[in-house]
């Protein structure tokens, strides 16, 4: 048994596990349960401050990317795929699975997307049926601030497809105030749900783009459009994951009982971050960083492999590497949902202090001192 403290999947809060043992009802012909799924959907709309409909599809996070790129993207639709992260560039890969011409924008890797820089580039090119953007680029922790570039993109006509699965619920959105067309999210971030879902919210906009396609969708299991009119005719694509959907119902649940949630996140970032510089780590990020994940530069003369196995081994805690590009040059700390508490970071900084110690890193004040006393300055800034 390991405590998980990744990225994603996070630890999963009991009343979530527990909801699961549920009875198991056929979604596809019980009809309270069309009206479960339906209060699920509005929830989910609610909590993301939008009128906009969602929907709950039944895979992971990515079946929501992809499904978006599926469904928007016809035979040489040219889309702006804006690149300052690993999933960034990846968005490129389903633009062109479905026929589109990804142009990239690609951005420096350790900065917020300058939105500037975007906006004089637009007024050059900007014929594009959407963009892609991600909210919080994961394997970097980098946070893109989609409450300016998405009402840019739409300046110009540009549907937005966003990738929150990162970021949502432990970063603020307000996807009506924020013009975002599509949104991405999904079950095991900082909703702290099991894997197994992933959700989106379709504009108008982004509805009137996908119904009036020439060409047919080249999936089924990726494309939107097979819920029209699920409601009203009880019928769903394909059949519905009951006990994940009562898990995300919970996980819903609890995060509208949970109106600090954002300060929350804020509060243990910060923490986070100053623990780190003090004790003479490097943040992988120079601007642009998430509420949801820390992520420091490999100290040299130890690999990210030596960290994370003697964290895994002797304190049972599990953090993360990451991936492409990064492999092997960083470390990431998962403070989303469950995992953004207080005593839950305060034992990965124990943690972090005694194994960086000793395989020889020669830190510059202890993390877990640096991390608990900001927090207790800022309660009492806030008393
Ligand atoms: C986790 C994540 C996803 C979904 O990936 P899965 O492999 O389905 O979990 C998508 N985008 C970002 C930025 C993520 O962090």
């Amino acid at each position: 048994m390991y405590y998980i403290m990744t990225p994603g999947p996070t630890q999963v809060r009991e009343n979530v596990r527990l909801s699961r043992s549920l009875t198991c009802t056929n979604p596809d012909l019980d009809p309270d349960f069309y009206t479960y799924y339906k209060e699920t959907c509005e929830l989910i709309s609610s909590l993301l401050h939008t009128r906009n409909r969602s929907l709950i599809l039944g895979g992971e996070g990515i079946l929501g990317l992809e499904a978006a790129c599926a469904t928007l993207t016809e035979p040489d639709d040219r889309v702006l795929v804006l690149d300052n992260g690993v999933f960034g560039k990846g968005f490129a890969d389903f633009v062109k699975i479905y026929g589109g011409d990804p142009v990239l924008y690609t951005a420096d890797y350790r900065h917020t997307l300058d939105v500037d820089a975007l906006e004089i580039y637009l007024k050059k090119d900007h014929d594009f049926k959407y963009a892609t953007v991600v909210h919080c680029d994961t394997p970097s922790g980098m946070l893109n601030d989609i409450s300016r570039i998405c009402p840019l993109l739409k300046q110009y006509g540009i549907l937005t497809v966003v990738d929150s699965v990162s970021a949502m619920f432990g970063e603020e959105i307000r996807v009506d105030d924020f013009d975002i067309d599509i949104l991405c999210g999904g079950s095991q971030k900082a909703l702290s749900a099991p894997p197994g879902l992933a959700f989106v919210t379709i504009s108008p906009d982004a509805d009137a783009a996908m119904h009036s396609r020439k060409t047919p969708v080249s999936s089924f299991y990726a494309n939107l459009l097979t819920f029209d009119n699920w409601y009203e005719n009880q019928w769903f694509p394909y059949t519905m994951p009951v006990s994940d959907i009562h898990g995300l119902r919970a996980a819903l649940e609890n995060v509208k009982n949970d109106p600090y949630i954002l300060n929350r996140h804020a509060r243990i970032s910060e923490a986070s971050r100053a623990a780190v510089t003090a004790a003479g780590l490097r943040l992988h990020q120079e601007t642009g960083f998430s509420n949801t994940v820390t992520v420091f530069d490999v100290p040299e003369g130890v690999s990210a492999k030596d960290i994370l196995d003697a964290v895994l081994q002797k304190y049972h805690i599990m953090l993360a590497g990451s991936f492409d590009v990064l492999a092997g040059q960083v470390i990431r700390l998962g403070h989303m949902g469950e995992n953004a508490r207080p005593e839950k970071m305060a034992a990965v900084f124990h943690a972090l202090d005694q194994v960086l110690t000793s395989l020889g890193v020669a830190l510059t004040a202890g993390m877990e001192d640096v991390f608990m006393q900001y927090l207790s300055q800022g309660a009492a800034k806030d008393a």
